[in-house]
């Protein structure tokens, strides 16, 4: 099977590859279309995965599809995008029709899901590599970004922190658990859903918003540094999830939710305000709050600071 044909079957023929809303002209040209509505920017972002690195090799494609897209879409969710298109580049040691078929399908379900549409990529061979880049709409000065947390607000996280660490040793098959703890935790890790409507329920009211993917503290750091204030985290108001906390015990769950990675949570800050409002329709919790001052401090049940150990999963030294 060439390249073409390899293509046309199994990204052009998708569901998810016909143009319509936005894209106005999608796989088959040398670029894409897309047209926004006036009055609105695009929201861009790339990530790669890389197999061995940013998930197992070998895995399931039908999963790996589907977990490549759910985390690109995220950081839509994030900024209080909508998303409107994405870009598949896509580096393959063979064109095995199976795995093709599996990974397409995968891709394609949680494009339904998000409503995002393939507009194009590009395929080569090589070792199994993924870069997919998303592209969203929000209108102007609308989109959520990191600087704009202020003293006084409150940091607040949108679902249980924690599920896919704590699905790590699950997933790369070095421990084994029941059923009924192991399905939830391995459905965070593979198919973590972009929390988008909480992103665009967020626009005009979080001060400053991310989502969680290197571990609540880590990427709490980035919201203090960007906006020049001091986050506190509460240890004890962290939410966990029943099948975390069964798993993995308390202190372990809490290590999960504090400096694992892959949750794909929103994490923001809010003046008190808004909460009540937010509440009534998202699964929003408090974890703490803002100050004047630098960096991220996590406090225990009696208010003292405790000096966290591993901060965030960090790609190169730190
Ligand atoms: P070019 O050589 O002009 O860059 P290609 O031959 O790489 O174009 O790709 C042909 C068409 O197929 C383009 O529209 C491109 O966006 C699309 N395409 C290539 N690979 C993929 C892929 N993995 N998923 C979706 N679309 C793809
Ligand atoms: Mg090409």
């Amino acid at each position: 099977m060439g390249e073409f044909e390899l293509i046309r079957r199994y990204f052009a023929a998708a569901a998810c590859a016909r143009p319509g809303d936005e894209l106005a002209l999608g796989i088959g040209d040398d670029c894409a279309l897309l047209e926004l509505p006036p009055g609105e920017q695009l929201a861009v972002s790339t990530d790669t995965l890389v197999a061995g690195g940013h998930f197992p090799d070998p895995c399931d494609p039908f999963l790996l599809g589907q977990r490549a897209l759910a985390v690109s879409v995220s950081d839509l969710a994030a900024m209080g995008a909508m998303p409107v298109a994405f870009t598949l580049a896509l580096s393959l040691p063979a064109a095995d029709p199976q795995w093709l078929n599996a990974f397409a399908r995968g891709l394609d379900a949680m494009a339904r899901q998000c409503g995002i549409r393939l507009a194009g990529g590009d395929t080569t061979r090589g070792p199994l590599c993924l870069t997919l880049s998303v592209f969203g709409r929000v209108p102007v000065g609308q989109a959520l970004t990191r600087s704009g947390a202020r003293p006084g607000d409150l940091l607040c996280v949108g679902g249980r922190l924690g599920d896919a660490a704590g699905a790590l040793p699950l997933v790369l098959q070095q421990e084994q658990a029941d059923p009924a703890l192991a399905e939830p935790l391995l459905a965070h890790y593979w198919s973590p859903p972009p929390q988008l409507a909480l992103g665009l329920a967020l626009r005009g009211k979080a001060t400053a918003a991310l989502d969680i993917s290197d571990g609540l503290l880590g990427d709490c750091g980035h919201i203090a540094a960007a906006s020049g204030v001091a986050l506190f985290v509460e240890r004890e108001r962290l939410p966990l999830s029943p099948a975390l906390l069964a798993f993995a015990g308390r202190e372990k769950a809490l290590e999960c939710a504090l400096g694992g990675g892959d949750d794909y949570v929103l994490a923001f800050t809010l003046p008190p305000g808004e909460l009540a409002a937010l509440q009534a329709g998202a699964d929003v919790h408090v974890v703490g709050w803002a100050e004047q001052g630098t960096g991220v401090h996590l406090l225990d049940a009696q208010g003292n600071e405790i000096l966290a150990g591993r901060r965030g999963h960090v790609h190169f030294g730190g």
